[in-house]
């Protein structure tokens, strides 16, 4: 199988105090535009839609900075898609960083209030939008549906032939990726590492039954992953300066870029656990670098981050 990520090795003082040994799958490498785990969700469920003649296009839903909603219309550009984002906000939201992008590869945008866009997963309202849009294909919100358990299982299957390892960590938001992650892991019969979801949103305790729902029956005994609900830092999206100071040190002494909404969530909740002495000594630990670097986008345009200390996304560029 190809390996679609390099793992590469992470240096910093704090591994060296406490002797652990640090991997981080750079999967924000895989595509420049698609985001890392986005890309591995929308891979079978792009594949089915283009197998199925029947199906016109694809439907989904996001927040008017969603990395998913930004992913899938790329994807839908470059694989000739027609594409439609349910986006939960109004219709100025359009020229964003984000919605400007996806609106430029050519996805058609619904705009929904916020009580409309809380019933995307009720039965009655997407059966009333497959009648608005026949033959189009519903992906959830986050693109987390079975078809992306089997495209993120993959990580592990590469990690396996990359390295041995006891502990992953990975930032959670819908669930979708720490729910393929645990069906990977299951899967490659060995079942001895600890899979650990860092959850960056509030109140997050839900999403482990929204989890045990998401693995495919055989992955439901997997009994060694753990959502982690108290590094949310205030919630989806928020961090104070103390936050991205921390954060922006660590990038400049690791020389990678984690953002701060997902994949640095879970490096500073990292950094915390290490300090807390949450890991044994010697533990070999992979970081899930899910990507999400086009956020960084909307951050700087917003004025959440500076443009002094982050760059915008490289697409920006091109518009
Ligand atoms: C969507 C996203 C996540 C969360 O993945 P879930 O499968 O929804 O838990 C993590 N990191 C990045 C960069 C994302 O865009």
């Amino acid at each position: 199988m190809t390996i679609l990520s390099e793992l590469q090795p992470l240096h910093h003082p704090l591994f060296t105090h406490y002797n652990v040994q640090v991997h981080v799958k750079r999967d924000d490498s895989i595509h420049p535009i698609i985001s890392g785990n986005k890309w591995r969700k929308l891979k079978y469920n792009l594949a089915q839609i283009k197998q199925n003649m029947s199906i016109k296009g694809v439907l989904s839903f996001g927040g008017s900075y969603s990395n998913h909603i930004h992913a899938l219309s790329f994807a839908c550009y470059q694989q000739k898609i027609p594409c439609i984002g349910v986006i939960r906000g109004e219709k100025n939201y359009a020229s964003n960083f984000t919605l400007s992008w996806a609106r430029y590869w050519g996805m058609k945008l619904h705009f929904v209030d916020r009580k409309t866009y809380r019933r995307r997963h009720d039965a009655d309202y997407l059966a009333q939008l497959q009648q608005t849009f026949p033959d189009y294909f519903i992906v959830p919100e986050g693109g987390s549906n079975e078809l992306a358990i089997a495209g993120v299982a993959e990580i592990i299957t590469e990690l396996n032939q990359q390295t041995t390892f006891d502990t992953l960590i990975t930032p959670t938001g819908s669930g979708g990726t720490l729910a393929g992650l645990v069906a990977g892991d299951y899967n490659t019969g060995n079942r001895q590492h600890k899979l650990l979801g860092i959850a960056v949103l509030k109140e997050a305790g839900y999403l482990i039954d929204e989890i045990q729902k998401l693995l495919p029956s055989t992955a439901k005994q997997h009994d060694n992953w753990h959502l982690l609900t108290d590094f949310h830092r205030g919630g989806y999206a928020k961090f104070n300066p103390l936050d991205v100071g921390q954060l922006l040190e660590f990038n400049q002494v690791t020389g990678v870029v984690f953002e701060p909404i997902y994949s640095g969530k879970m490096i500073l909740a990292f950094l915390d656990l290490l300090k807390q002495g949450y890991f044994s000594s010697g533990e070999r630990i992979v970081l899930l670098h899910t990507g999400g670097m086009q956020g960084i986008g909307g951050m700087i345009e917003r004025g959440v981050l500076s443009a002094k200390h982050w760059s915008m996304p490289e697409q920006a560029q091109q518009l």
